[in-house]
């Protein structure tokens, strides 16, 4: 009788990868030091972890092959080292992640790359803002805060047709309900923090390249950089990685419901849920976006979210806006996405639009939904949004 499950015999059939701890890897014979290449030589480039991590993260996005950084805001640096030199001139969403943001307008510039924002709603019309030395376009969908979908073939067609490089931020949707790299995009970027840990407690970044030729030019750069994640954090975001697609079941199911809630509720001017037929954006969702499987919906089925999403309050006092969110307790307040818990964020002091002057009706409030009963959630809004009334 024999089991031949892969994992059966490998490892002592213990189905995950050790933990090492190892910086220098001490080798035999001085004639070996310089012949071994990558992680045979030394910690930094990773163990039996790193790569079962980074071949998850491969299989996930669909691509040629993935390199791991220590945090979500460094696989953005990353993606965009690789892409960019001095002289280049990169277009980016105005939708996109603050602290990307400022690496792409402030930092990138001290090394010579001119950053220019685009509005996420530009579709094909991106390549009227080619000039001769743009080299990547930078995507983020949904956006950050205000949820955009960009029109992504739209977009990559634009690119390729001028050999501009595509880099894509995909930490929304967890990469199972959409593959930005099927669509063409040559680097696939994730704050693994987010849903592949699921656990609030680690920093993990992910860049995914399209092709082999990517994925060398991303690895010299991975190397030449310097970038080193620990074996520890990395066992935690592959355990968390076992779990996703569940996970993002849940997190979707209850963030629809709420968003559903907190639609008809008097308080909220305007939901902002690319799976409502009110968000402007609701039909490129249903045709890029994948169910919760990472596979197109089935006939008369409609693709899957994650949990987050945000809403347009109506006008109101800042006080008021503070007094809601302060009164919640069992949604937390604070950053981030992705975990357990459920959190909810003001957003008007951090939206920064620059080509895109976004007339929101009123205050902004973005809600992550975690993994509660989500009728203790609707409670918990309910009895908050008593706060804002006059
Ligand atoms: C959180 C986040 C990041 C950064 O991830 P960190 O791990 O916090 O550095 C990047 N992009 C998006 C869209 C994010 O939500």
């Amino acid at each position: 009788m024999s089991n031949d499950t892969p994992l059966h015999g490998v490892r002592g059939g213990a189905p995950n990868p050790p933990v090492e701890r190892v910086t220098t890897r001490l080798m035999a014979r001085a004639e070996d030091l310089y012949r071994a290449e990558g992680s045979a030589t030394y910690g930094r480039h990773g163990h039996a972890v790193h790569d079962e991590l980074r071949a998850a993260f491969t299989a996930l996005e669909g691509g040629a092959d993935t390199r791991l950084t220590p945090s979500g805001l460094s696989a953005v640096t990353l993606a965009v080292m690789t892409a960019c030199k001095a002289g280049d001139h990169i277009l980016v969403t105005d939708s996109i992640y603050g602290p990307s943001r400022r690496l792409l307008f402030k930092t990138m510039q001290r090394f010579g790359v001119e950053a220019e924002a685009y509005d996420p709603r530009i579709g094909a019309d991106i390549a009227t803002l080619f000039r001769d030395n743009t080299t990547a376009v930078f995507l983020e969908s949904p956006g950050s805060l205000t949820l955009e979908v960009q029109d992504v073939p739209a977009i990559v067609a634009a690119a390729q047709s001028r050999g501009v490089a595509t880099l894509f931020d995909n930490t929304w949707s967890g990469g199972v309900v959409f593959k930005p790299l099927s669509h063409g995009v040559d680097y696939a970027v994730h704050a693994a923090t987010k849903y592949p840990s699921g656990g609030s407690d680690v920093f993990m970044g992910a860049v995914v390249a399209r092709t082999p030729e990517q994925a060398e030019m991303l690895a010299a750069a991975t190397r030449e950089l310097g970038f080193a994640t620990s074996p520890d954090d990395a066992y935690l975001v592959l355990r968390g990685m076992r779990t996703l697609n569940v996970r993002m079941r849940a997190h979707d199911a209850s963030a629809r419901t709420l968003a559903h809630w907190l639609a008809q509720r008097p308080e909220v001017a305007r939901l902002i849920h690319p799976a409502f037929a009110s968000h402007p954006d609701h039909a490129l969702w249903l045709r890029d976006f994948l169910d919760l499987d990472g596979g197109p919906p089935a006939a008369g089925e409609t693709p899957g979210a994650g949990g987050l999403f945000s809403v347009v309050l109506r006008p109101t006092s800042q006080e008021r806006v503070y007094a809601f969110l302060n009164a919640l307790s069992v949604f937390g307040l604070g950053f981030s996405y992705g975990g357990f818990e459920s959190l909810a964020i003001p957003c008007d002091a951090q939206l920064t639009r620059v080509a895109t002057p976004e007339p929101l009706e009123g205050p902004l409030v973005r809600f992550a939904v975690g993994l509660e009963p989500v009728e203790a959630l609707i409670a918990d809004l309910e009895q908050a949004l008593a706060h804002l009334a006059d």
